[in-house]
């Protein structure tokens, strides 16, 4: 690939060279006017703003305002052929050679933000959220966990990819403190459940990414087609809560282990940023019915867990996997959620599951990494871990590495919080 270069001095660690642009939603600390920019080393652009200059004058977005929107729907919605132009666009103008930006430093100072000035949003009005559960590792190290005695997969996990309905409301931006949830817990050996805060809360390293287009109810996405469906791509920490799980999944599936947060981080890296680094995945045996056969593959971004105490001076690294590890593709993912004829819309998110990897530091919970608690992690202050305690910070980031240059997804982070209110005591009020 032939090295491109902007005007603007890049770190070669930085996650947002000249090839990334990613698509994100950001206010100034000052104006509180979300719009659409993209993110270039250290700096915010503000794409709003070029397109209000005219400088978006390609065919598809010309006399349009698709960027001057709180939120990055419209845009996802109008398709490849216009996401292809908009970079395009933007690649020529922040490029070394091109004089627009390079030498007009009025129009450079409205346009270019310090990360210190901006606030993030979240880049879509999410409608739907869809969990699959895409990694083998992942799906047979819970498998042996939780029925010892049977094979780790269950008879369909190679025949689907396996998902459920999330919830949409509760997914908060990168940065948002992660609240301990209470709900209905059944003690080891007990007849009767309890009411408590989890005592086994977790993370789940994923990936996301937002539908484009989108599909008319009735008419299902070809999986060769289902990759023209594919906006861009997130991180995603799908936190979960294993002892409320445990007690409420049968025989549903989970409901509020995992409807009280999902972070996400806050730039959209598209497809064509990540071209260079695709990656064919585990061959899949058996064969996939023809709906889900595709040439389609998944992509090599590394992932890397970190966790930070309250009384850790800096993070820890717990795990480091990667997307590649995924037997079922994003392609696939698409292609079965809609085989019914459901419709996906733009701005819809689906996630990956959790990407574990084959070996033990690379599974992506802390339920696989301590083992259902049997293996405690130590942290350098001696404390250690089978879930996370109030206080604790997690930070998931990813990126793809190319010799020179790196196209990275940023991070997500979370805080956990202690429960918002006292649980309420029992009433010792009698009316006599
Ligand atoms: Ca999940």
């Amino acid at each position: 690939m032939q090295m491109v270069s902007s005007f603007i001095e890049i770190d070669k660690a930085s996650h947002f060279p000249l090839q990334n642009l990613p698509w994100g939603v950001f206010s100034l600390q000052d104006d509180g006017r979300p719009r659409i920019g993209t993110r270039l080393g250290a700096w915010v652009v503000d794409v709003a703003a070029l397109q209000a200059h005219g400088l978006f004058d390609g065919p598809l977005l010309r006399g349009t305002a698709v960027f001057d929107q709180p939120a990055l729907n419209s845009f996802m919605a109008l398709g490849t052929a216009a996401w292809n132009e908009a970079r395009a666009t933007l690649q020529t103008l922040l490029a070394a050679d091109t004089p627009t930006l390079r030498d007009n430093a009025e129009l450079r100072s409205q346009v270019f933000h310090p990360l210190a000035d901006v606030i993030m949003h979240l880049p879509a009005a999410i409608g739907d959220y869809t969990d699959f559960y895409a990694s083998e590792y992942h799906a047979a190290n819970v498998g042996k966990m939780f029925r010892p005695d049977d094979a780790p997969l269950l008879p369909n996990w190679k025949q689907l990819p396996v998902g459920y309905h999330g919830r949409a409301s509760s997914i908060v931006l990168s940065g948002a403190e992660v609240i301990r949830p209470c709900g209905q817990i059944l003690p080891p050996g007990a007849a009767a459940p309890i009411f408590a805060p989890t005592a086994e809360l977790d993370f789940e390293l994923e990936m996301g990414f937002f539908i484009g287009p989108g599909n008319a109810l009735g008419q299902p996405v070809s999986v060769n087609q289902a990759e023209e469906h594919i906006f861009g791509l997130v991180l995603v920490n799908d936190w979960s809560a294993r002892d409320i799980q445990r007690w409420e999944y049968r025989p549903l599936g989970p409901f509020l282990a995992k409807n009280f947060a999902t972070s996400i981080s806050p730039w959209v890296v598209t497809l064509a940023a990540l071209r260079p680094f695709r990656s064919p995945g585990p061959t899949q045996d058996p064969n996939p019915l023809p709906y889900l056969q595709t040439a389609s593959t998944t992509f090599d971004i590394q992932l890397e867990v970190s966790l930070k105490s309250a009384r850790m001076e800096a993070p820890l690294v717990i795990s480091r996997s990667n997307m590649r590890h995924l037997y079922w593709n994003m392609a696939q993912m698409v292609a079965h959620h809609t085989i019914t004829g459901c419709n996906l819309r733009p701005g819809d998110l689906l996630a990956t599951g959790t990407i574990s990897g084959p070996t033990a530091d690379s599974c992506g919970s802390l339920l696989e990494l301590a083992w259902r608690g049997s293996k405690p992690l130590t942290l350098p202050t001696g404390e250690t871990r089978t879930f996370l305690q109030d206080g604790d910070e997690l930070i998931i980031t990813g990126w793809a590495q190319r010799d020179g240059y790196r196209v990275g997804l940023g991070e997500v982070y979370g805080r956990v919080t202690a429960v918002a209110a006292p649980l309420a005591p029992r009433s010792t009020l009698r009316v006599e």
